[in-house]
């Protein structure tokens, strides 16, 4: 009987740490996307705005022209 309890002390302790990782990659790549997002930049193709960058694709407001990302 006290095998049978250690047995399941293990088990459930393997299963808490592995919920645990899978929780902890989860938002490590929650966090990874987020600074995708962060990094990257666009700005105007004709640089009407100088050094002007959006941290959002979209269109230029002076020329109307798609935001081009910036590496
Ligand atoms: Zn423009």
């Amino acid at each position: 009987m006290k095998k049978l309890f250690q047995v399941g002390c293990i088990a459930a302790t393997l299963f808490l740490f592995a919920a645990c990782r899978e929780d902890h990659s989860k938002q490590q790549h929650d966090q990874m996307q987020h600074d995708d997002q962060h990094a990257a930049v666009y700005q105007c193709p004709m640089k009407d705005e100088g050094d002007k960058t959006y941290d959002k694709p979209g269109t230029c407001p002076k020329c109307g022209m798609d935001l081009k990302k910036v590496e």
